[in-house]
């Protein structure tokens, strides 16, 4: 707030308000000023907020009810502290938003200030960590468990479906994201949803699935195979598996993600499949289960790893005709290289 000379900074976008202050409600605002900080939610959450800022189970904020409308609630705020330069979340602030707040306070500098709870959220304490290792052994049981639940002639969905009531089972809250297999000729698209298409035999089957434990994200693929697939799809897998071996080995803290992901294109590259990877080699873990840090090419994204980062190492070739393989574990970043999390074989599973 400092750099940026700001009076007040309006934190928007839920889980940053989470990470800030343990508000776990769909909509609210922080309002953070030099002195104090202030929760402004409406009417579903204040007696709620009032409870956990009191008992300890939120941050110690002052919460601040919607008695209408959000943008006339922030603009009082606004006033009543004399506010006059404001920063914004822009990734959690619409068009139309922005410009409610601006007719409803219209002396109001708002400045864009993009990142700044995210770059804190990217490094975990010890809190976080123990949560994330917890959420990542319970993640390897599931698949461990894939034996049981992937099943030749069983549909996509069959598959997914079962995958997610494993999730259930190990205590997940719910899944990370809307879990992936793709079979056969879909496994060649890195992010296809599951359909009706019956496992088959011949089929590479990409299983991508994750879960959420106390708010944070866990995130895993592996690889199956329904009977024992051409050699052509062996040696992608095990490309793939050698260039996920040199990206994890790669991981320490002063590296860059663009490090990370050419120690993983790199393989790639070498087996003729650099054009077959067709995504970045991972992303961070939190409350999101995409956030910082990306590992990809692009240098413009680029970041230093920092002991107590928590990211995926996933990279993937995908060959239209023939299918995709990919393989994705989680991993942290500690004072002396890094601790895998995700404790699964990764072994093709051939049902
Ligand atoms: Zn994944
Ligand atoms: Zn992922």
């Amino acid at each position: 707030m400092d750099h940026e000379r700001l009076d007040a900074f309006v934190v928007s976008s839920p889980p940053n308000l989470r990470y800030l202050t343990g508000f776990t409600g769909s909509a609210g605002m922080l309002v953070v000023t030099a002195r104090d900080a202030r929760l402004v939610v409406d009417g579903r959450y204040a007696s709620g907020a009032r409870e956990g800022a009191a008992s300890g189970g939120l941050a110690a904020v002052a919460v601040e009810p919607v008695p209408q409308r959000y943008d006339l609630a922030l603009a009082e705020q606004l006033t009543r502290l004399a506010i006059r330069r404001a920063g914004f979340e822009p990734a959690a602030v619409t068009v139309a938003t922005l410009g409610a707040w601006r007719r409803a306070a219209p002396a109001i500098e708002w400045v864009e200030t993009a990142g700044a709870v995210e770059a804190m959220r990217a490094v975990k304490d010890a809190g976080e960590i123990g949560i994330l290792r917890e959420a990542a052994v319970r993640l390897s049981d599931v698949a461990r468990a894939l034996p049981t639940l992937v099943r030749a002639a069983a549909t996509e969905r069959d598959v997914a479906r079962a995958i997610d009531r494993a999730l259930e089972r190990a205590g997940f809250e719910r899944p990370a994201f809307d879990t992936i297999v793709a079979s056969g000729p879909r496994s060649a698209r890195p992010h296809v949803s599951p359909s009706d298409r019956r496992l088959t035999s011949g089929d590479l089957v990409v299983l991508d699935f994750g879960g959420v434990l106390d708010g944070y994200c866990v995130d895993l693929t592996r690889m199956a195979a329904v009977g024992r697939p051409v050699e052509r799809a062996l040696r992608l897998v095990h490309a793939v598996r050698e260039s996920q071996e040199a990206a994890i080995e790669t991981v320490a803290p002063g590296i860059s993600g663009v490090a990370v992901d050419g120690a993983a294109r790199r393989v790639l590259e070498r087996h003729g499949l650099g054009e077959a990877f067709l995504h970045g080699t991972g992303h961070g873990l939190g409350l999101e289960v995409h956030e910082a840090p990306r590992l990809s090419r692009t240098p413009e994204d680029d970041v230093r790893l920092v002991e107590g980062m928590v990211c995926t190492i996933e990279p993937g070739a995908y060959v239209e005709g023939l299918g995709g393989a990919r393989l994705e574990d989680d991993v942290l970043v500690t004072a002396s290289g890094r601790e895998v999390l995700t404790n699964a074989p990764r072994e093709l599973l051939i049902i």
